[in-house]
């Protein structure tokens, strides 16, 4: 949701050229490798937030990609969807767990 309205607001001409609509191809590729992490995460259910997490497993470019997302849509989330946004706020408040 939050690389959607990034992308949303920034690479709108992006949007309509190469996806009709949906994700441009840079923030659909950086949605595909946070999957991919997420589904290599070894913390499951524990899991903080990536942005909170002692070991982040992404690679520095991806990285500073998702963290330029989350500065500009982590405050718009509380707008646009306060429920997810305190629940991610809630996640974060979690410590890494030890494995
Ligand atoms: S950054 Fe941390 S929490 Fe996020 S996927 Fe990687 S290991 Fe899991
Ligand atoms: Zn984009």
């Amino acid at each position: 949701m939050m690389v959607g309205m990034y992308c949303r607001d920034h690479h709108a001409a992006r949007q309509r050229a190469e996806a009709g609509g949906g994700l441009c191809e840079e923030c659909s590729a950086l949605l595909d490798y946070a999957r991919a992490r997420l589904a290599r995460c070894p913390y499951e259910e524990d899991k903080p937030t990536c942005a909170t997490c002692s070991t982040h497993c992404y690679k520095p470019a991806m990285r500073e990609q998702v963290r330029a997302v989350m500065r500009y849509a982590g405050p718009r989330m509380l707008r646009e969807h306060p429920v997810l946004a305190v629940a991610h706020l809630r996640d974060g408040r979690r410590k890494t767990p030890s494995r």
